[in-house]
């Protein structure tokens, strides 16, 4: 029979008729007494239940009376029982952890009894914590049942999913249905949520840029909301002394089913790659990567990119600049800038530096350079001219009628207007292009100097060593490619390809192969690293980045400069040197969308 002042504490008679009914189960006496367990209040209606003596119960049928343990030394310790009563007057400091024990398995006494236990998580914060984990409500509920199941404070799938689905039903989470695919129809709040959130919790981190010396410009000036409705600034590029937030847009294809993904990611933190860190914007069908299916998945979020560049965004105490970088892949890049790309005469999105030297346009040559010309610098191109490109394309010019050193390669009307200077030098595309490169200057150089049949035979053990040596493989959503994980391995095993490719070539060409290899890891090292690259190693890099391109050129003539080579020679230090590195701004968040 429970202590007199228990049953008063309890809910009515109920409990008590409850008592006094002859043939309940041993799991609904258990219940009932978990239920006295849950109403006690003060460690005095505890000890008035006599937990011990249940304790006791239990352990005497449960526990053996001895334990030995073997240790390595050959040893053996051999731990027997002595039974003991719990004091039932302890210090503040042990009061806490029995009552944190007693919390674990009885749902009212966290509520209720201890004041001083940390409050259960939310349902909402666990299906926060899944999402950024990444764990599937299955997974999470095989943990909760070994945890004690619907006694543990883990949520059940059912309320997990219930909770997910009134989160869905924030209007700042909209995702209403285009032609294109499923977009995310309240940008703006959106990252105003993320921002806002990352300041709260102080994770917050400030991106400034550098300047020539490599020292960060201090951000003194908040951004106000221009009266005109106009940006303040003609170049959509906030002054560097301006606070800001940095955000990227990107765009990729891949993961199976196949299917394109617009996914922004936020550098004003720690751990921005992490898939939970970044926002998915948008899922559209596969696409080929041609211009008008980009500009349809960027058309629903034009004007929300707009009005953040407009409005700014208010993060803690400040009203903040909106700073956008574009870090998709090459197509994509110059689909959002209305650019031809690869093929166009002028085929980079941030210079206007030509293909290569040619008779049709000797005035374009001479007046910007050519990429093939490692001596030239080349005009950066400017938002003012895309722009005007845009207004043009608007007011219903047709390409065609457009001079080529009017519209320079910008043959489409810009969806997206970014400052060339933030269209981010991808890592992941230069490595994955630049270790194929490497490979295909091998197989060619085989193919030149023994013959084809040579170089065939020379292409299959190639692939032979990639696979079995190094265990890497070209996957199918990456187009045929190798993943970046497997490119880092290529570089860093690469005296196995030279060692193959010493007997077929010449020995100073070999030496230049394999210093192009050591140069390449080199750079592809500090170009991935997220993290801010130090002014030193920022040189180094610029030295070898220009050196593997001059070397390519030097040694193997055939190899032209090509666009993704030109990035690495004339934009990936410029970028690092303002932005302080470009894994940062890369895109391993979006790669990690691939599903
Ligand atoms: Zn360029």
């Amino acid at each position: 029979m429970p202590p007199p002042s228990i049953p008063q504490m309890l809910d009515g008679t109920a409990a008590t008729g409850a008592l006094r009914e002859p043939r309940l189960t041993p799991q609904e006496t258990v219940n009932q007494f978990l239920e006295f367990v849950g109403a006690a209040r003060t460690p005095e209606d505890t000890a008035a239940l006599d937990l011990n003596r249940v304790a006791a119960a239990i352990w005497a049928r449960t526990v053996p009376t001895s334990l030995s343990v073997s240790h390595a030394n050959g040893r053996v310790s051999i731990y027997t029982r002595k039974p003991s009563v719990l004091k039932p007057d302890v210090g503040e400091s042990q009061r806490n952890k029995r009552l944190a024990v007693a919390g674990r398995y009885i749902p009212s006494a966290a509520g209720s009894g201890g004041p001083r236990l940390p409050p259960r998580p939310t349902v909402t914060e666990q299906v926060g914590l899944l999402a950024s984990v990444g764990i599937s409500y299955a997974k999470f509920n095989r943990i909760r049942v070994f945890f004690g199941g619907a006694l543990s404070p883990m949520a059940s799938p059912q309320a997990l999913r219930q909770a997910r689905f009134a989160l869905l039903k924030v209007p700042a989470n909209d995702v209403p249905l285009f032609d294109t695919g499923a977009h995310l129809s309240h940008l703006c709040r959106a990252v105003e949520g993320r921002l806002s959130h990352l300041w709260s919790a102080g994770l917050f981190v400030e991106r400034p840029s550098f300047d020539s010396e490599g020292v960060a410009i201090p951000q003194t000036r908040d951004y106000e909301v221009p009266s005109t409705g106009r940006p303040l600034y003609s170049d959509y590029c906030p002054p560097a002394d301006m606070r800001d937030i940095h955000i990227s847009v990107g765009l990729d294809r891949g993961g199976d089913p196949s299917s394109v993904k617009v996914v922004m990611g936020f550098m004003n933190q720690e751990h921005l790659n992490r898939l939970g860190n970044t926002l998915l914007m948008g899922v559209c069908p596969e696409s080929k990567d041609k211009y008008p299916e980009v500009a349809a998945i960027l058309a629903p979020h034009v004007a929300q990119f707009h009005q953040l560049s407009l409005t700014g965004d208010v993060v803690g105490p400040q009203r903040r600049a909106v700073r956008v970088f574009v870090n998709s892949d090459y197509p994509s890049v110059c689909n959002t800038a209305g650019h031809k790309g690869h093929s166009a005469s002028l085929p980079c999105p941030m210079c206007l530096g030509t293909k290569s030297p040619s008779d049709a346009q000797w005035l374009l040559d001479a007046l910007f350079g050519t990429m093939q010309d490692l001596s030239r610098t080349y005009p950066p191109r400017t938002v003012s001219h895309l722009r005007e490109m845009r207004a043009a394309y608007e007011s219903g010019e047709p390409p065609d009628g457009l001079r080529h050193a009017t519209h320079l390669s910008i043959e489409r009307p810009p969806v997206i207007i970014v400052p060339p200077t933030h269209i981010v030098p991808l890592p992941l595309p230069l490595l994955i292009g630049h270790t194929l490169r490497m490979l295909r200057i091998a197989i060619e150089a085989v193919k030149r100097g023994c013959g084809p049949s040579t170089g065939r035979q020379f292409a299959h053990s190639l692939a032979a060593t990639l696979s079995v040596e190094f265990g890497v493989e070209p996957v199918p959503h990456h187009g045929g490619n190798f993943i970046g994980r497997h490119c880092h391995t290529i570089g860093a095993r690469s005296h196995a390809i030279v060692r193959i490719l010493q007997p077929l070539v010449p020995a100073h060409w070999a030496t230049a192969y394999e210093r192009g290899w050591a140069l390449l890891r080199g750079v592809l090292e500090t170009l991935n690293r997220a993290a801010v690259i130090p002014p030193a190693e920022q040189h180094r890099f610029k030295a070898e980045a220009r050196a593997f391109a001059s070397l390519i050129q030097e040694s193997f003539p055939l190899v032209s400069i090509s666009p993704k080579l030109h990035v690495l020679f004339s934009h990936s230090w410029e970028f690092m040197g303002r932005w302080g590195s470009t894994g940062l701004h890369g895109e391993q968040a979006i790669e990690s969308w691939h599903g």
